[in-house]
C-alpha cells in the first residue's frame, strides 16, 4: 500500500494526476499542503447504454461520468463522444477540468463524461435516442447545482439540446441551468460557440506581450480545424498572427507567406476539406514539427510524444486541445525551455462562457455577445496574470504547466479546508 492509498482499498488512484500533483508538491506556494486529496476522483459512475437501431436492433455503448472534485462548486465538464474513449482517459480529464476552472476562478468543480461510441456512424435519430439515454441514465447523478455538463470531443449544441429536453421531461419541470452549450434560442449564452477559440486567443496576446515580441506577423501553426482549431484561426488571423500552416484529420495545408484565412473559411464550408487552397499540402506530423514561432495543437490529446518530441522546432506551444502533449514530451520541451502554455489555462475560455450561460440561465438574464466577449477578456487576462505571477514566484526553472498547477491546487485545496476536509 502506498501512502496515498486508503486502507482497504487495492489501486483507486489517478496515477496521472499523481504523478501530475507530485511534479509541483514541492512549490513554495504549496508548503505544507497535502495533496492525497485531490489524487483520486470522488465518484466513477459508469454505464452501458442500450439503444434502439434504426434497423430495430439494440447496441449497447459503454459510458462514464466521473466526478473528479467538487471543493469549489457543482462538477463541471463535457460529455465525449469517441470509439476509443476509456474510463481513465475520462478520470484524467474531469481532473484537468477541477483544475481548470480553479485557474479561471470560476465556481465549480471538475467532472467528465465519455461514451464509447463512433457517432459518424449513427443516423440523426440514434445519436439522438443515445443522448437522451445518457441523461435517462445519469439523471440522479447531475443538476444545476450537482453536476454540469457541456460539448467535448464529437458532441455539439443539438445534442445539449436533446439532453437538457430529456433532464427536464423527467424532472417535470424546466431547467436549462442543467446543461451548458446550448443552442442560444433555448437558454444558450451568445458566444459560446467560439469562446475557447477566443479565450484562447486572449492567452496567447498575454504570453506574447510578457515575451516582448510583436505578435504582427508572428508564424502559427494549428493542429485541427474544428470547432477550436478553425475559430481560433480567425482570431488570431484578425489579430496580426500569420498563420502559415492548419490541418483536420485528412492533413494540412502549409503557406509560409500565411495563409488567407477568410478564404479558407470559404472554401472549407464549400468543399468540406482544406486542399481547395493553392498551399502546399503537409502531413499532420510535418505540421508538428515545422519550425514556427507558435504550434497550436488544437485537435486531440497525445499528439506530441516521446516519439515526435525532439523533432519538435516551435518556440512555443499553446495546448487547445486537453493534454495534446504527453507528460514525457513535456519533461523533454521543459529541459529544452520551450514553453508550453498548458490547457486548463489556454483552453478555459469554453468553460468560463458555460459558466456564464448558466448564470444566466439561473437568474433569467440575457447578456448580449458584446457583455460576454468583454467578461471573458476579464477572466482569461487576469487568469494569465495570476499564473504568471506564480511563475515568477517560483524558482525559475518551473514551466506555466507546473505554474498554473499550483494555481489551481492552492485554489481547490483552500476550498477543502474551508469546508473542514484538510487535515491540520
Ligand atoms: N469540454 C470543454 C472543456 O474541456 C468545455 C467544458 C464545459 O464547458 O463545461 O473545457
Amino acid at each position: 500500500m502506498t501512502k496515498d492509498q486508503l486502507p482497504g482499498e487495492k489501486d483507486t488512484m489517478c496515477e496521472f494526476c499523481s504523478v501530475e500533483l507530485d511534479k509541483v508538491a514541492n512549490a513554495e506556494a504549496l508548503t505544507g499542503r497535502n495533496l492525497g486529496l485531490l489524487k483520486r476522483p470522488e465518484k466513477r459512475i459508469n454505464a452501458n447504454l442500450p439503444v434502439k437501431m434504426d434497423d430495430g436492433s439494440v447496441e449497447v455503448f459503454p459510458s462514464f461520468r466521473i466526478q473528479y472534485n467538487d471543493a469549489r462548486g457543482p462538477m463541471k465538464g463535457g460529455i465525449r463522444f469517441h470509439p476509443m474513449v476509456g474510463e481513465e482517459e475520462v478520470e484524467q480529464l474531469a481532473f484537468l477540468m477541477a483544475l481548470k476552472c480553479a485557474v479561471v476562478d470560476i465556481p465549480y468543480g471538475g467532472a467528465k463524461g465519455g461514451v464509447v461510441v463512433d457517432p459518424s456512424e449513427l443516423s440523426e435519430a440514434e445519436l439522438e435516442r443515445l443522448s437522451r439515454k445518457y441523461i435517462e441514465t445519469y439523471h440522479e447523478h447531475i443538476g444545476p447545482e450537482k453536476d454540469i455538463p457541456a460539448p467535448d470531443v464529437n458532441t455539439n449544441s443539438k445534442i445539449m439540446a436533446w439532453m437538457m429536453d430529456e433532464y427536464e421531461r423527467i424532472e417535470g419541470e424546466k431547467s436549462p441551468g442543467v446543461i451548458t452549450g446550448k443552442p442560444p434560442k433555448i437558454g444558450g449564452s451568445e458566444g459560446r460557440e467560439y469562446a475557447t477559440s477566443l479565450g484562447g486567443a486572449f492567452v496567447l496576446e498575454e504570453f506574447v506581450k510578457h515575451q516582448d515580441l510583436d505578435k504582427e506577423g508572428l508564424k502559427v501553426a494549428i493542429q485541427g480545424f474544428g470547432n477550436v482549431g478553425s475559430h481560433l484561426a480567425r482570431f488570431l488571423h484578425e489579430r496580426g498572427f500569420d498563420i502559415v500552416a492548419v490541418s483536420d484529420v485528412a492533413g494540412g495545408i502549409h503557406d509560409p507567406e500565411g495563409i488567407d484565412i477568410s478564404r479558407l473559411f470559404d472554401l472549407y464550408e464549400e468543399n468540406g476539406d482544406l486542399f481547395e487552397m493553392d498551399a502546399e499540402e503537409i502531413t499532420n506530423e510535418e505540421l508538428l514539427t515545422m519550425d514556427v514561432d507558435v504550434l497550436i495543437p488544437a485537435a486531440i490529446e497525445d499528439q506530441i510524444t516521446g516519439e515526435n518530441v525532439e523533432d519538435v522546432e516551435a518556440d512555443a506551444i499553446l495546448e487547445m486541445a486537453n493534454g495534446p502533449i504527453t507528460p514525457e514530451a513535456d519533461d523533454y520541451l521543459a529541459e529544452k525551455g520551450v514553453p508550453a502554455i498548458p490547457d486548463i489555462l489556454a483552453n478555459a475560455g469554453g468553460v468560463t462562457v458555460s459558466y456564464f450561460e448558466w448564470v444566466q440561465n439561473i437568474a433569467n438574464e440575457y447578456w448580449d455577445e458584446e457583455e460576454v466577449n468583454r467578461k471573458l477578456e476579464e477572466h482569461m487576462r487576469d487568469a494569465f496574470r495570476e499564473v504568471r505571477k506564480v511563475k515568477e514566484s517560483e524558482p525559475g526553472d518551473t514551466t506555466w504547466r507546473e505554474a498554473a498547477y499550483i494555481k489551481s491546487v492552492e485554489r481547490v485545496l483552500e476550498a477543502e479546508d474551508y469546508r473542514g476536509n484538510v487535515s491540520e
